[in-house]
């Protein structure tokens, strides 16, 4: 997959925007979504989507959606500090597949870090619905 394609309506995000699969809802408003990622590369992984925009990564996306996505990414990073009190926060977002691209609907990871824990690897393991369930709750508990 590189940088240009079609917008893939059956994508596991846009899937997600439409309820037909579950995720760990942290918030959402009338045009984003934030939820935990299902193979976390480390505790309080979060992803956030825009609902309705059909980009598929930075370099197809509209002004408007874009802020309205870090809008939320913003968000969602100072309840993650809030609700687990990291070191640090890397925000990521990765183009095409040679980048690290894996789902074609754009996305921006939050990754909290902490002194002396490694990062796992990128899509690895599947998460504990039941613990990122109760992550996801923590963060949302946080959100101002
Ligand atoms: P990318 O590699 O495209 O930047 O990130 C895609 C992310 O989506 C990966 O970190 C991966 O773990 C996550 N992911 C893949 N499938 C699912 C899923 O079904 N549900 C959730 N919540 N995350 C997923």
């Amino acid at each position: 997959m590189s940088l240009d394609g079609q917008y893939d309506e059956g994508n596991i995000f846009a899937k997600i925007v439409r309820g037909e699969i579950p995720a760990a809802k942290v918030f959402e408003d009338d045009d984003t979504l934030a939820f935990m990622d299902a193979f976390p590369q480390g505790d309080g992984h979060t992803l956030v989507v825009h609902k309705r925009s059909r980009a598929r990564n930075l370099l197809d996306v509209e002004p408007a959606e874009l802020n309205a996505v870090m809008a939320t990414v913003q968000r969602v990073a100072r309840a993650v500090r809030t609700a687990l009190a990291p070191d640090g926060i890397v925000v990521t977002q990765f183009n095409g597949a040679p980048a690290g691209q894996t789902v074609f609907h754009l996305h921006v990871h939050i990754l909290p870090r902490w002194e002396g824990v490694a990062l796992g690897r990128h899509g690895a393991g599947m998460a504990d619905g039941v613990e990122l369930g109760a992550l996801a709750a923590q963060i949302a508990a946080a959100i101002v």
